[in-house]
């Protein structure tokens, strides 16, 4: 007997194995359809009809196997239809194996036990929920026939070890059972993690190079480029398998960009960072909005980009960096052009006052600093309502470009500001300019004019265009203030007005003129 039950028992195992093996595809499904039902219950009726062969025999019609088990499994995975399925074809197989039942109404008691087992067990099975009752019951209900049947044939021979069989080997299947389902639960999870990291791989791929405007590059912690888009290669003009695994992004990143930024992070962290540290600590800041770096491509034209850093993150540490790039180049030139433009006057593409202004306080700042002498030229076009009067608005317009042209030519000094202060008035910067210089320039300036010979039919003194010139040069520093130097300079102006016109007059000669001058006309 033990010989056999072991062989029914290996039987069972690999049926069991491989009935998972083969089927595990539509047993983590959830629904069953028919056809599968179907399958369960014939290829469980086969492994029936096998038991039956390695069977123990105890009397002529009475055998021994695992047969109401491989009905649980049978119910358990395809519901009553499959365990019918299983029973009929046990039953048909039976009775063409070991002959028709109707030789003995004994041979009737296995049939009936397995018919009934599968119905039990089927109901079980569907009605009940908790996995550990349903195959409680059903083998209670399978030893609870098997006790019942035999009473009734009266064989009591070998009934206690056939039901310790139909238990054990329940308790077993159930377990295998249970641990087949786990295990093809967890490999689904598996797949499912995998098949989500592999489209969020492909999607990631897909935005990756599908980013063609835009520069995305991935830096390992040893600062290397480990990843380049095309977007980069278009950006760079480099072939990502250039940088790839070779270069660092310092070969494209103007040096002397990267040591102000290091200096920038180093102030703000107490640390010394350089180098490429430079991107690991600009990366943990968090700067979203993005730098301004610029970009040296591999032709060697420079182009301006607005670089974001962030991060790179793998189980909560930094591996690295991503860096995403734009090229800004364009907007910067137009961004450039604009403000030249509105920094320029229209008629005479000079600087105009806005542009003064600001060029005044830096020069201002400057010469403070280096304790340098700054010298102002204020100059004003003479009569020049009356120009205008007598020959028009266009050629007044002609008038002003001439003049300024004569200004540029004549005022021979490299960091010289000639600006449209408004109207027809003009204001020149001089700065390192001692009063003197300035007064010499400002004359130069005023008989340049005179001797270009402008036809000004209305000046009652000079028929010519003539300039009345203010100078004015002071000291910046703690105690005085730009509008100071602009109100001596067109004190002077107004001083050269009222006395004469055409005529320069350096404010630090004011109180000297004004003794000589004092009975002169302003008119
Ligand atoms: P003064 O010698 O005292 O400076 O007399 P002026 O006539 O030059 O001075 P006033 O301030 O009376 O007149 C300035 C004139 O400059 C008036 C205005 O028509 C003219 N003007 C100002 N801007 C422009 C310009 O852009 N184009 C032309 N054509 N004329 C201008
Ligand atoms: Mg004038
Ligand atoms: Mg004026």
């Amino acid at each position: 007997m033990l010989r056999d039950m072991i062989a029914n028992f290996a039987l069972l195992t690999a049926f069991f194995f491989l009935f998972n093996h083969l089927f595990r595809r539509y047993l983590m499904e959830d629904h069953r359809t028919l056809r599968f039902k179907l399958l369960i219950g014939i290829t469980h009726g086969c492994c029936a009809l096998l038991l039956l062969l390695f069977s123990y025999q105890i009397n002529e019609t009475s055998f021994i196997d695992f047969r109401h088990i491989v009905v649980i499994s049978s119910a358990y995975f395809g519901g009553l239809t499959a365990s019918l399925v299983t029973a009929l074809f046990f039953v048909l197989g039976r009775i063409t194996l070991v002959g028709t039942f109707t030789s003995s109404p004994a041979s009737m008691t296995p049939l009936l036990s397995i018919t009934l087992a599968a119905i039990g067990s089927g109901i079980i099975m569907q009605v009940v929920k908790c996995y550990r009752h349903r195959w409680l019951l059903s083998v209670l209900l399978s030893m609870t026939i098997i006790t019942i049947l035999s009473l009734t044939r009266g064989i009591k021979k070998d009934t206690f070890s056939y039901l310790a069989l139909v238990g054990l080997g329940g308790l077993f299947a159930a377990s295998l059972i249970a641990f087949f389902s786990t295990t093809n639960q967890l490999t689904k999870q598996l797949e499912y993690s995998e098949r989500k990291y592999r489209s969020l791989h492909a999607l990631q791929e897909a935005i990756f190079e599908s980013a063609v405007g835009t520069a995305i590059i991935a830096i390992g912690w040893e600062g290397q480029l480990t990843h380049a888009n095309k977007g980069t290669e278009k950006m760079l003009g480099y072939r990502a398998d250039e940088l790839v695994g070779k270069e660092s992004p310092l070969i494209f990143l103007d040096p002397n960009e990267v040591e102000v930024y290091g200096k920038e992070l180093s102030q703000k962290t107490g640390k010394t960072i350089q180098g490429l540290d430079v991107f690991f600590y600009g990366a943990a800041e968090h700067v979203s909005e993005g730098r301004e770096w610029s970009c040296i491509r591999k032709d060697g034209a420079r182009i301006t980009v607005l670089l974001t850093l962030s991060p790179l993150l793998l189980d909560g540490k930094t591996v690295g960096v991503i860096g995403i790039a734009t090229d800004i180049s364009e907007r910067k030139k137009m961004e450039e052009q604009l403000k030249q433009l509105s920094l320029l006057d229209g008629l005479t593409k000079i600087a105009n006052r806005r542009f003064f202004d600001e060029m005044l306080k830096q020069e201002w700042k400057k010469a403070a600093q280096n304790k340098k002498e700054l010298s102002l030229i204020f100059f004003d076009i003479d009569h020049f309502k009356a120009y205008n009067d007598l020959y028009g608005h266009q050629a007044g317009d002609d008038c002003l470009r001439k003049v300024t042209a004569i200004a540029k030519k004549t005022i021979n000094h490299t960091s010289a500001t000639i600006a449209r202060y408004g109207g027809e008035e003009f204001t020149i910067i001089l700065p390192d300019t001692n009063a003197k210089r300035a007064a010499q320039l400002a004359e130069n300036l005023r008989s340049a004019i005179e001797n270009t010979a402008i036809f000004h039919n209305g000046t009652r003194m000079k028929s010519v265009v003539t300039v009345s010139i203010g100078v004015a040069t002071c000291y910046p520093d703690g105690n005085n203030v730009p509008e100071e130097l602009i109100t001596k300079a067109d004190e002077a102006l107004y001083y050269a007005k009222g006395h004469g016109r055409n005529r320069m007059i350096n404010y630090k000669e004011l109180p000297k003129m004004a003794g000589i001058l004092r009975h002169d006309r302003y008119s």
